[in-house]
């Protein structure tokens, strides 16, 4: 239906994002396609080394799901601190990730994962890596007439250490900055890392370089700060009633500090 009543269509999930902007008159589709009904779309399964997310599971269901708590546990985490619980039981992963809003949550966290969509639309299904969908504040290579059926996670290692650090106004709020962090630790040093960043772009971000830094080292302050640097440095935040960009790129680095301290304590040794 999608791809039959063109590119003014827009697939409604949980509403939480789409009906808002509705309101404000920023978005205003034709046609809207109740994506509610396709009961395909929810699921949390295990798919050999990966974990697979149907996109129609909702963000209490990722909270609730034991299967994520020891697998994946980043993803509750972060979905604890997506909006409030009214808000968590209607929005979708899939909503949250296909959005292309940098505020999200979610999606730098799938970039930190090195997470997979999965995409259907006429022609045959496709599958985008994370860390090559978002294009720019509300662009994202999803094609006119596609949607995202599920997020592939590849299970991180047993043993890792990972965070989601928030900084936000008050509960329900998006991230003023927020870092997300899944790291190994090997003999007292760093064996693997990746770091996602929200919110301080038009993009979310992954802080490649930042991360490359960390890997050998035993997370002592000095190179904590030099790679806290390079996180910062990629860094484009607008200006907003969340305070200045410096302050944001600074919160940004902030978030990322803490995130590694308290990953650390949870990686195996
Ligand atoms: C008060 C409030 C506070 C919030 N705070 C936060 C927050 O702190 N952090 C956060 O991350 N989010 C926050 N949100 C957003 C919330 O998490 C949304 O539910 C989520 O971003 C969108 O999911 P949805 O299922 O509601 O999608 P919808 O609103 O239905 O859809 C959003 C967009 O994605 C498209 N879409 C939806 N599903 C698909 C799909 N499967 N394939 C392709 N396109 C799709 C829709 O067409 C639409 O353009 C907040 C929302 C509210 C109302």
């Amino acid at each position: 239906m999608l791809a039959d009543l063109g590119e003014d269509a827009r697939a409604l999930a949980g509403g939480h994002s789409l009906i808002p902007m509705m309101k404000l008159r920023l978005a205003t589709p034709t046609h809207l396609v109740d994506l509610g009904g396709v009961a395909d779309l929810k699921f949390i399964r295990a798919d050999g080394g990966d974990i697979v997310i149907g996109a129609m599971t909702t963000q209490h269901d990722l909270i609730a799901s034991d299967l994520l708590s020891s697998k994946v546990p980043i993803l509750r985490e972060t979905a604890l601190a997506v909006a409030d619980p009214q808000v968590r039981y209607v929005g979708t992963l899939g909503g949250n990730v296909a959005n292309g809003d940098p505020g999200n949550d979610m999606p730098a966290v799938m970039l930190c994962l090195g997470a997979v969509y999965e995409v259907a639309g006429k022609a045959a299904g496709r599958r985008i890596a994370a860390r090559d969908f978002y294009q720019g504040a509300y662009f994202t290579a999803l094609e006119p007439g596609e949607i995202l059926t599920a997020v592939r996670i590849p299970v991180p290692a047993a043993g890792h250490g990972y965070a989601y650090e928030k900084l936000k106004r008050k509960i329900g709020d998006y991230a003023t900055a927020a870092a997300a962090v899944v790291l190994t630790m090997h003999g007292g040093k760093v064996a693997s890392c990746s770091i996602g960043l929200t919110n301080v772009a038009e993009t979310p971000l992954w802080a490649e370089e930042a991360a490359k830094i960390l890997v050998g080292s035993a997370l002592d302050p000095a190179t904590v700060k030099k790679a806290v640097a390079a996180a910062e440095a990629i860094t484009s935040p607008a200006a907003d009633a969340r305070g200045p960009a410096r302050y944001r790129t600074k919160m940004a680095g902030v978030m990322l500090a803490r995130a590694l301290a308290r990953a650390r304590e949870r990686a195996a040794a």
